[in-house]
């Protein structure tokens, strides 16, 4: 955010000027120059993200010149979890134009909004030790979304089965383009509670990434409980 204040992020406007390309149109709406502002407010290819949240939220009023006449409305009509959030998603729409721009699979812009609710519920679940509260859809489902440019996800679960004393783990792992890189699925006589099973699937699921080599990696559980005994460093 600091640098994007001061004007440093390479936008096609700022390459031009420093004579690395002949034009600055945007390569997401073709039309405009990409000025930092344009980039991460203004493209016309941004309006499903304005409109899904932020109109409501900031009194965006009045000229702005550059973007850092403009963010002097936000932070002063936000409070501070909006203000996070508002900052959230000019980041990932920076993170969604290097991936277009790359050739890499893009977030939709309607699902900005969410995405940065969820990656701000994990980041401070992950510091903080909090359950998770993620956005769920019409059908109560948590809806999956990529990692960052760069990462890989690791989607793991276990099931038991109490009458035949079986276990089975599942394991996903995709990039940020959202393709599975490696799964695995396992099932063994056991007779485990399920909480050492979900501890099981992710102890297997990291071990199995890193196998792989498919790392930096996040890695999603929806064993909460375990999930917070594992980032506490103990359980009961
Ligand atoms: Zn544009």
């Amino acid at each position: 955010m600091w640098r994007t204040c001061l004007n440093w992020i390479p936008t096609m406007s700022n390459l031009f000027i420093r004579k690395i390309l002949v034009d600055d149109i945007c390569p997401s709406c073709g039309k405009w120059g990409e000025s930092t502002i344009h980039a991460l407010w203004d493209c016309k290819n941004l309006k499903a993200a304005r409109s899904s949240w932020l109109p409501d939220k900031v009194a965006f009023k009045g000229l702005y010149f550059c973007f850092l006449n403009f963010i002097i409305y936000p932070v002063s009509s936000l409070n501070s979890e909006e203000f996070e959030l508002f900052c959230t998603i000019l980041w990932r729409v920076w993170c969604n134009r290097n991936a277009g721009l790359h050739g890499e699979q893009t977030l939709d812009t309607t699902d900005m909004v969410e995405w940065a609710h969820n990656f701000l519920v994990e980041y401070k679940s992950s510091r903080l030790g909090t359950p998770l509260s993620h956005h769920t859809n019409e059908n109560g489902h948590v809806k999956w979304f990529p990692p960052c440019p760069g990462f890989f996800k690791i989607n793991c679960d276990a099931a038991i089965d109490t009458t035949k004393l079986r276990v089975g783990i599942g394991i996903f792992i995709r990039d940020s383009n959202g393709f599975v890189m490696a799964s695995s699925s396992q099932v063994f006589d056991a007779s485990f509670s399920a909480q050492v099973a979900e501890a099981m699937a992710i102890l297997m699921a990291i071990v199995f990434s890193n196998d792989c080599g498919l790392y930096p990696c996040v890695l999603k559980s929806d064993a909460e409980v375990v999930v917070n005994w594992i980032k506490k460093g103990s359980h009961p």
